[in-house]
């Protein structure tokens, strides 16, 4: 999609440090970390959230799935644990509209999501 940043950072006419990619997405640091480990890992196809995935889709979904634990492998914080966040809308203020789930480690969390 033409104006969509993270469209722009899979075919490469935007920057990004990227850590991992495969058939289903593309991973890269966060611009603005939220954690000491910040990953973001964006669908290689421009949906705006989970929502519009059909039942065909279901190897595109569970491959972004294995992406992310072989991400976390990769990044080397499987034993101390990680987060794996979606923002899906307004209410969880998401704000690229291009779907794509949040790895953050690094450090203790708080209990609560919210
Ligand atoms: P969300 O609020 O769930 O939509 O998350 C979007 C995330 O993308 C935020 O954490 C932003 O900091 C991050 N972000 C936005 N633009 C870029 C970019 N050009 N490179 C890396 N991360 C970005
Ligand atoms: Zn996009």
């Amino acid at each position: 999609m033409a104006d969509c940043i993270f469209c722009k950072i899979i075919n490469g006419e935007a920057p990004a440090k990227k850590v991992y990619e495969d058939e289903y997405c593309v991973a890269f640091h966060d611009i603005s970390p939220q954690m000491p480990v910040h990953i973001v890992v964006a669908a290689k196809r421009h949906v705006a959230s989970i929502l519009e995935f059909k039942e065909e889709d279901k190897e595109f979904v569970g491959g972004i799935q294995l992406a992310i634990a072989n991400i976390a492998r990769e990044l080397g914080i499987t034993e101390n644990g990680f987060r794996v966040i979606n923002n899906c809308g307004k209410d969880a203020l998401q704000t690229v509209p291009h779907l794509h789930y949040h790895i953050l480690a690094g450090g203790k969390m708080g209990a609560k999501i919210v």
